[in-house]
């Protein structure tokens, strides 16, 4: 498909090249996962791209989503779990990602096909608990700004393939709110087998199920949440339910998030899109593809 000529845009993707200053040796949360990614999209013509920084967040966004003990907790000097060191300066960089969320759902606002490509990932965070790579919800801190700014109705569709348990723990039973997740199950963090309150619909498959029956729980993933007649969408996008992702046994390709966002695209509502987890080699290509699905290319 050509994008008509009548509407000629590019799309925008937030990043900062800083946010891969943070590692650790081992840990599957690296740098690469960005910096291999603006390489690609850098090297790639098929999408025209405008790059934008984030901008600053302030406390009370934050403390929209969180409590004040959470933030106070970001500069701990001891790791928060297994999974979540306490790296020098997270609180900066978590600040980095959550501002450029906020960015993306202002540019969804404003009519752009928008993606934040940036780290740490927020969607296991929790409104006052650090885990699972994620030290503040992005995506959830998002969703409050706009219901706190004039949007009414606010959904979150979360294609992680573990439980955005974070962002359900925040937005449950939100007036103006619902949740929307598709994961593993059995998985990491062993949450979201059954639907929560009155706005957080779960859909959890078993690991290995084949692509065509994946693709159909998306599909009726996002039928409810149409449904719900959102004003706004925030994409928890995750691309470890690939086929070849070292910390899930699901069985996705690239193709099928090209799909998937072909499918968010043909929504027709305002859409900006995180990046959550997403762990193999291949992770600008099914971000690319994403991509071009969700530009309609
Ligand atoms: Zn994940």
């Amino acid at each position: 498909m050509r994008a008509s000529s009548a509407n000629i845009q590019s799309m925008k993707i937030i990043t900062d090249e800083a946010c891969t200053g943070y590692s650790r040796p081992g840990h599957p949360e690296k740098p690469a996962r960005i910096s291999r990614t603006l390489e690609k999209l850098r090297a790639q013509t098929e999408l025209s791209i405008t790059w934008t920084q984030p901008g600053p967040i302030d406390d009370a966004a934050i403390l929209r989503a969180h409590t004040p003990e959470h933030l106070a907790r970001l500069g701990a000097s001891e790791d928060f779990d297994a999974d979540s060191p306490a790296y020098p300066d997270i609180a900066d960089y978590a600040r980095a990602s959550a501002g450029a969320g906020l960015e993306a759902m202002r540019a969804a606002r404003k009519g752009e096909t928008v993606f934040s490509l940036m780290r740490p990932p927020g969607h296991h965070a929790m409104r006052n608990r650090i885990m699972g790579f994620c030290y503040l919800n992005n995506i959830a801190i998002a969703a409050l700004e706009a219901l706190a700014t004039g949007i009414k109705r606010v959904a979150i569709f979360d294609f992680d393939v573990h439980h955005g348990n974070g962002t359900e723990d925040i937005l449950l039973n939100r007036d103006g709110a619902a949740f929307y997740s598709i994961h593993q199950s059995p998985a990491y963090p062993a949450t979201g087998l059954a639907n929560a309150g009155n706005n957080c619909f779960n859909f959890p498959v078993p690991p290995a199920l084949p692509r065509g029956e994946y693709r159909d729980v998306l599909s009726s993933a996002l039928e409810q949440l149409k449904q719900f007649k959102p004003d706004l969408i925030g994409v928890s996008a995750g691309f470890d339910a690939y086929a070849r992702d070292p910390l899930a046994q699901e069985t996705l390709e690239a193709e099928d998030f090209y799909w998937l966002g072909q499918k968010i695209r043909a929504l027709n509502i305002p859409t900006f899109s995180l990046l959550e987890g997403g762990y193999s080699r291949d992770l600008p290509e099914l971000i690319f593809s994403y991509l071009k699905g969700i530009e309609g290319k």
